[in-house]
């Protein structure tokens, strides 16, 4: 297969918050592959893509959505979401629970199958190339230990939040996160007011109490916890902790803040929390980041990796970094037409939301030129032939 040396980089974001810019300005890729990081003067390649200056960031992952079946949501009966995720620079997303399933099962075969279903479906369809990491069952009373060690022998990998379905109690709550965790899955737990009628609202003592690997929505799924208890479930969990996009904006700020003052920001992890009765946003990580950059005034090279890499890291996968031998999974990104800032950086300190030029996944232009629903990027990447 070809290799590709792109060249003419400006900033690289690694998405690794141990190092969130590199010092390079060129990236070969081979086999779909990153196959070098360096200079141009370092690779050659039959084929050059020439970057202008842009910037490049890795694909997006989006921690937190809920897919029904397809490329498309009954929640806001819109075709076509997931390929607008990935004009918004997201290539990776996670299912938080299959929960928008008209008549969604819950009953524990029920459940199993639609897991197991949702799961097989999205691993043989990648709409733009997107990977969706569905099969996220939503925990319901019924199900037992037994239940959880079946899933995961059956590839499912994720638990939906835990709190959308009828496992809301304390010492229940605690059981389905030690059967999960001993099955292999990683999970996550709804925190605070209900979603919609139906769902439950769960406070910081319960949620600290299931020791997930995620605290889903900190700052709301739309309703946050007062800031106090947000304050408790920070200092009281030791693992990730998620701010969305569907959620209370001031929190968001509150919480990203208390984790930059405890020298924590690897436990930031960003999500959009959509499809959902917000709505659906293609650029709902991408305007995450632009928040707290701007209003909260962080680094865009930590904030890009609480969107990239610290989703890698804490749901034990490989796309998310800039770094040799992980697939080439690339946004090239500058700073919108018109707008403030000489590049993607200065622009998302100024509140912007950055122009994306081309997005690759597996070293293939998914996106070949300007996204169809970002402001247009003021240097786009060229291919030379
Ligand atoms: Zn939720």
């Amino acid at each position: 297969m070809a290799r590709i040396l792109i060249r003419g980089l400006g900033l690289v974001f690694s998405g690794d918050i141990a190092e969130p810019v590199l010092d390079a300005d060129a990236i070969l890729v081979e086999d779909g592959r990153i196959a070098g990081i360096g200079r141009a003067g370092d690779f050659d390649a039959p084929r050059v893509i020439e970057a202008r200056g842009c910037a490049v960031m890795p694909g997006l992952l989006d921690n937190h959505v809920h897919p029904a079946f397809g490329d498309w949501t009954p929640r806001q009966n819109q075709l076509g979401w997931i390929e607008a995720m990935v004009h918004g620079g997201t290539t990776t997303l996670i299912s938080a629970g299959e929960v928008h399933l008209p008549g969604r099962p819950r009953d524990r075969v029920g459940v199993k199958a639609l897991a197991i279903a949702a799961q097989r479906a999205f691993q043989n369809f990648r709409p733009l190339g997107a990977r969706v990491l569905a099969g996220a069952p939503v925990p319901e009373g019924e199900l037992t230990r037994e239940d959880y060690r079946e899933l995961g022998e059956a590839g499912v990998r994720w638990l939906g939040e835990i709190g959308l379905g009828t496992v809301k109690d304390e010492a229940e709550v605690v059981d389905h996160a030690t059967w999960a965790r001993e099955a292999g899955l990683n999970s996550m737990i709804h925190c605070g007011g209900p979603s919609i009628a139906g769902s439950n609202l769960m406070q910081a003592a319960v949620v600290i109490a299931a020791d997930a690997d995620i605290v889903a929505h900190i700052n709301g799924g739309p309703t946050s916890l007062p800031q106090r208890a947000l304050e408790q479930v920070v200092a009281g969990t030791k693992r990730a902790i998620e701010v969305v996009h569907n959620g209370n904006p001031r929190n968001a700020l509150f919480v990203m803040n208390l984790l930059r003052e405890m020298g924590r920001l690897d436990r930031l992890v960003l999500g959009t929390d959509s499809p959902a009765g917000s709505g659906v946003q293609p650029l709902g990580v991408l305007r995450t980041i632009s928040l707290l950059c701007s209003v909260g005034e962080l680094d865009p090279g930590l904030a890009i990796a609480a969107a990239s890499g610290s989703v890698s890291r804490w749901r034990g996968l490989e796309a998310g970094l800039i770094a040799v031998g992980r697939a080439a999974d690339l946004v090239f990104l500058d700073a919108p037409v018109g707008g403030a800032g000489e590049d993607a950086a200065e622009a998302l300190l100024l509140g912007e939301l950055p122009g994306i030029g081309m997005v690759m996944v597996d070293g293939a232009a998914v996106v070949p030129g300007r996204s169809r629903n970002t402001p247009p990027a003021a240097r786009v990447p060229e291919a030379l032939a």
